[in-house]
């Protein structure tokens, strides 16, 4: 078992685990055979864990429950599927867990069924989110199950001809200096941010700036490897770690790198617009790459409707770039979910961390991970995602659908607009039922 649980965390979850009655729920979203199935699964589970508890309590008061050990059930057979968690609208709303949140990854904790956890959210360093996570949720987590939308762009300062570690690159998001500190932390050693080319440059933006509010304390030493001839800075390469707060700048500065003669601020691409080239010649020039983290348009919040997030700043500065290479597409480089290429890192530290887990308890190479149940409440990130993967080492990825985040049963429509690519394998009311479903899919029988 990882860890010691206390018998106090456990008796604190006083509601039985998985045991809430599909019959009784407000949004009833399973079919009725599968709603049986289900409930009987929570209900086993419900007395499996109270026998479990009961008898821990009487035998070492006190004590880390290490009889409800997952040491003997992984011995027996290790789980040969984990999770995949999506955060906001799955296991938090506004900040707060949802109920049955902290008793689904509790049951997985003790059972020694991986896990990771897969948001699109970011603006933090992966070991603050974590430590916060894990108060709110009150279970262990670290940094090895955990993939937040920007994590993947650690990979750029692997060693390697286009490794961007000594190159200098732009952040921008939310809070710049912590997004620099993120970058910083990835390993990039080179971090400019829109505040500090407005700090040397203050005419690149012609508006009152946010100088003296947003970005006073935004700006670090300029990095001083400028163009020899136009004295101004090389970047190259562009990210978007999380949702900038002054579009106005950050589109005013992106827009001219990608306009510029190989990312040299202050330069102008005698390619651009040259129909003899390829694309016209924009983005021909060695201009520097422009990443997005997170493409979701909308997210989940404590407002009444839905509100814009990181997708939107990208339409923006898309539609501009539109505008100003008369129809052109911009090509920038997308991850998060639901791009393939989060969904193959995620099951890479997945598998890392499933293989350690179970190693550590098993003392045996752990099977094959045949199956990630990806439980998520927006069916154009989550669900769509999960459903278009690919696994390179064969695993199924099974989406699984929450109504307690984006996506609202009860609106116009409800499960019957879910189509396609956005149809999940299940619809469930909430990630309780979600993993109680999983698990009965997969018959498993803990201890027994
Ligand atoms: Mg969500």
């Amino acid at each position: 078992m990882r860890g010691g649980v206390s018998l106090v965390s456990l008796a604190r979850a006083s509601a039985p685990l998985l045991s809430v009655p599909a019959s009784t729920s407000p949004h009833v979203l399973l079919s009725a055979p599968r709603r049986a199935c289900v409930a009987q699964v929570s209900r086993d589970l419900g007395r499996r864990r109270a026998a479990a508890t009961v008898g821990l309590r009487a035998s070492c008061p006190g004590q880390c429950v290490r009889g409800f050990s997952t040491k003997k059930v992984v011995e027996k057979k290790a789980p040969s599927f984990a999770f995949a968690f999506d955060i906001d609208g799955v296991l938090l709303h506004v900040a707060k867990p949802i109920p049955g949140a902290s008793d689904a990854l509790r049951y997985l904790h003790h059972h020694n069924i991986p896990f990771i956890l897969l948001t699109n959210g970011g603006g933090k360093l992966e070991t603050e989110r974590v430590k916060d996570l894990s108060e709110k949720l009150g279970v262990p987590l670290t940094t090895d199950n955990f993939v937040q939308s920007h994590t993947p762009f650690r990979q750029l300062v692997d060693d390697g001809p286009e490794s961007l570690r000594d190159k200098t690159v732009l952040v921008t998001g939310a809070d710049a200096e912590k997004c620099r500190a993120i970058a910083q932390a990835y390993g990039f050693r080179n971090v400019v941010t829109p505040a500090d080319i407005l700090h040397a440059h203050p005419k690149v933006f012609p508006f009152d700036p946010l100088l003296d509010s947003v970005h006073a304390s935004s700006r670090a030493g300029y990095p001083s490897n400028s163009n020899p001839a136009s004295g101004m800075l090389k970047i190259d390469a562009m990210f978007v770690f999380n949702d900038p707060r002054d579009w106005a700048l950050d589109i005013q500065i992106i827009t001219d790198l990608l306009l510029s003669q190989g990312g040299h601020l202050g330069t102008y691409s005698p390619r651009n617009n040259d129909a003899s080239l390829p694309n016209c010649g924009w983005q021909q020039d060695n201009q520097p790459a422009l990443y997005f983290s997170n493409a979701d348009l909308l997210w989940s919040t404590g407002y009444a409707l839905p509100r814009l997030g990181q997708g939107a700043f990208q339409a923006a500065v898309a539609g501009v770039w539109r505008r100003i290479t008369d129809g052109h597409e911009l090509r920038r480089r997308v991850i998060g979910k639901p791009y393939g290429e989060t969904y193959r890192f995620a099951e890479r530290v997945l598998a890392a961390h499933r293989h350690e887990l179970l190693r550590a308890i098993s003392h045996h190479e752990p099977d094959v991970l045949r199956s990630v149940y990806m439980v998520g409440d927006n069916p154009e990130s989550d669900i769509a995602g999960a459903n278009d993967f690919v696994s390179e080492a064969g695993t199924e990825w099974c989406s699984v659908l929450v109504g307690t985040g984006v996506w609202n049963p009860a609106a116009r429509g409800g499960e019957g607009v879910l189509k396609g690519r956005f149809k999940p394998r299940a619809v469930v009311r909430d990630v309780r039922e979600a993993v109680a479903w999983a698990l009965e899919r997969e018959g498993f029988a803990p201890g027994e």
